[in-house]
């Protein structure tokens, strides 16, 4: 039994205009000990799909359907008290920004020692606190962390106050370990260094993550599998080196040519268009706006999951030949 698995999960955004459609439908899953990537444009759903597994969803979301089983039980239908356990000790998160992640007007020391003793069950003295921050610390790559506890954010680097939020987030990842864009915000080569960290800690500890990068160069060397995301489905997913190599969604294709390449070999077009609106998307592929490829029943029908190769699935009619698609 994987470790996480969602199964057509429907999550929308109630706003002045109505409702917004965000996430339609999507399944995926997650092994025990397994690197999982999810890549795709901005505002396509995918920290909407990790709040929702965190059960971090903002006031105006509407749970539409769905499930997220972990070890067969629905996180979304567990009771608080169940749920808090989860988040004390099976998963964590690390976002995107880091300054943000951290409160500016206490110390690292302050924060820190709250979150590990929040997640023990036991009674810890402070020279048991203080030994486990410190080991978190080091394990996060941060050297002196005697001068890092002392600190307030604003003194530390924005690399140093993510692998401070790396460090935080391992008192409760035993299992999953969810980073939403964990470079993004700093420069190309701290976003490696902290992704090579991230690589480095979960295999150590044997735990799975779920990685959400916009870096496809970096996490194509990360990650055993890949999702690809498109305006809140999922359209392709499959080992990554599968994916990279022979990608097989229209989308997937684009959004790979879309990266600029070192080689001199011109500056990349992009993918023409932008996101349909959530208030209103397309009735069948939500891609059929901006699809070289779309055809009538494009508009007419979602187009299901076909498997195109072994453990290769991509969603989408150009890979139908008169059989139903099958759900991976
Ligand atoms: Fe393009 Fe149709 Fe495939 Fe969607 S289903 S990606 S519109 S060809």
């Amino acid at each position: 039994m994987p470790l996480i698995q969602v199964k057509d999960l429907r999550v929308g955004y109630n706003v002045y205009e109505g409702l917004l459609k965000v996430l339609d439908g999507i399944n995926f899953f997650v092994e025990r000990k397994e690197k999982v990537g999810i890549i795709g444009e901005s505002a396509c759903g995918k920290t909407t799909a990790m709040k929702a597994i965190m059960r971090i969803l903002a006031k105006n979301s509407v749970l539409m359907g769905g499930k997220i089983l972990y070890d067969g039980n629905d996180i979304l239908r567990m009771n608080d008290t169940q749920f808090t356990e989860i988040r004390r000790k099976k998963f964590s998160m690390i976002f995107q920004d880091p300054s943000a992640a951290l409160n500016p007007v206490f110390t690292i020391r302050q924060q820190f020692y709250d979150i590990i003793r929040y997640s023990s069950n036991q009674r810890m003295t402070k020279d048991m606190i203080h030994e486990r921050a410190v080991e978190l610390l080091k394990q996060a790559a941060l050297p002196e962390p005697e001068r890092i506890l002392d600190s307030y954010p604003f003194q530390l680097s924005g690399g140093m106050k993510q692998r401070v939020n790396i460090a935080m987030a391992l008192v409760s990842a035993n299992e999953l370990l969810i980073a939403d864009e964990p470079g993004t915000a700093l420069d190309v080569t701290i976003e490696d260094q902290i992704l090579r960290l991230l690589k480095k800690i979960v295999e150590e500890r044997r735990i799975s993550i779920i990685l959400i990068s916009h870096a496809l160069g970096t996490i194509k060397h990360f990650v055993d599998r890949i999702y690809v995301m498109y305006a809140g489905t999922i359209v392709e997913s499959g080992p990554t080196e599968k994916v990279f190599k022979n990608p097989k969604h229209p989308y997937t294709q684009l959004l790979i040519d879309s990266v600029p390449k070192l080689t001199g070999e011109g500056v990349p077009e992009g993918i023409p268009g932008i996101v349909p609106s959530y208030l209103n998307p397309p009735h069948g592929c939500r891609f059929v706006t901006r699809c070289p490829y779309a055809m009538q029943v494009c508009k007419e029908k979602v187009p299901p999951s076909y498997e195109v190769e072994q453990l290769h699935y991509a969603s989408c009619f150009l890979y139908d030949n008169g059989e139903n698609g099958k759900d991976e």
